[in-house]
């Protein structure tokens, strides 16, 4: 057995630390990024924020209104085969240009990504592969040989949360690592498992990892409040990923409920109970579900959301000298606080 004494930070750690500039007004503030991908060669232009890959967030209707603010969408992976198809012949050039493709590693999941894919041609621009425990040879294996097999797919893989597999995972051929276990909002991982990594520190150490191999990463998990999207950001992800923050709206999927007059989404783990009664026929004998459901009140679209996000972010860099949000990470000084909103008046809503 063996202790790291090495202090490991959260969002809740750390606030930003204001800096003199000369940035005029938060509405100079550009956020779109370029990217030119490790592997596949190709290129990027975004606002880096990816809606994820759960059925009760990445839909196809989030695909649509994310577009639109050059936004991208990991879609959930339980469409049928014709959906994705409509989905990627369709002639929205802005919601298909940034939506990911998700797999699992199982033969089920690349025959059904085959058929779409024989037709729809290369309209699947983008992959995210996706396991809960990204630490097995099989995993590593597995994006070795889809690499191989589609050398143009942009391709995201994970999730890990240290620099050793992130390395491991890029040199096998991921262009974009997904960093982050236990941190996400209907995640119940840290609780069964004991296991983990403070999410701030994880970015921090994978993108280090990555960007030395000229890799990028996505922080996935765990942002509350568009400060925590700022933070992830500053602490050097190329992308963020949003479940929480972007449930419970009208493009979110997730059964209505309506309870004394209010209307309510579930939102729920795609390891929990709930989705694998839907999709698994039951939680397996050999495991435990690690994740959670809630209901959630209804949010209306999520066009004030997005606002509310990329509004924060401009002023982020506004506060921290950032013309674009490339140099954000730059421009960043965290300070360890102990205490970060005053909640006198209790708890802000979010
Ligand atoms: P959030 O933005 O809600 O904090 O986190 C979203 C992320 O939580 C997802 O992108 C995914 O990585 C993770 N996640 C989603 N469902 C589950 C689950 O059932 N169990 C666990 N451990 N993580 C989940």
């Amino acid at each position: 057995m063996r202790i790291e004494e090495e202090l490991k930070l959260d969002f809740k750690d750390v606030l930003f630390r204001p800096k003199r500039s000369t940035l005029g007004s938060r509405a100079k503030v550009d956020l779109l990024r370029q990217y030119t991908f490790r592997h596949s060669g190709a290129s990027s232009e975004s606002v880096p924020i990816i809606a994820a890959n759960m059925d009760t967030v990445g839909t196809f209707e989030m695909a649509a209104a994310l577009g639109k603010h050059g936004m991208h969408v990991a879609l959930h992976k339980h469409y049928s085969i014709d959906d994705y198809v409509a989905f990627f012949n369709a002639s929205n050039a802005a919601s298909n240009a940034h939506a990911f493709y998700s797999l699992g590693i199982l033969e089920h999941d690349l025959e059904k990504f085959k058929a779409v894919r024989a037709k729809t041609g290369d309209e699947i621009k983008f992959v995210c592969i996706d396991v809960a425990n990204g630490y097995t040879e099989t995993f590593i294996d597995f994006v070795r040989k889809f690499r191989d097999a589609f050398p143009k797919i942009t391709m995201m893989a994970g999730n890990v949360v240290t620099a050793d597999i992130t390395e491991a995972l890029i040199l096998a051929g991921a262009d974009i690592v997904k960093v982050g276990i236990g941190p996400g909002s209907v995640c119940t991982t840290r609780k069964m498992t004991g296991v983990g990594y403070p999410q701030l520190s994880a970015i921090i150490e994978c993108a280090d990892a990555a960007h030395g191999l000229g890799g990028h990463i996505t922080g996935d998990g765990g942002c509350t409040v568009p400060g925590d999207v700022a933070k992830a950001f500053g602490a050097g992800a190329d992308f963020v990923m949003l479940g929480g923050m972007l449930a419970a709206h009208d493009e979110s999927g997730g059964e209505i409920v309506q309870k004394e007059g209010k209307t309510y989404r579930k939102f729920y783990g795609m390891s929990s109970d709930v989705a694998m009664e839907k999709y698994a026929g039951g939680v397996a004998k050999y495991r435990a579900s690690e994740g959670k459901a809630v209901t959630l009140e209804a949010r209306g679209p999520v066009d004030n959301t997005v606002q509310e996000i990329l509004g924060g972010l401009r002023s982020t860099c506004t506060y921290v000298g950032a013309r674009k949000l490339k140099d954000l990470s730059k421009c960043t000084t965290f300070v360890r606080v102990t205490q970060q909103i005053n909640e006198v008046y209790g708890k802000a809503p979010q």
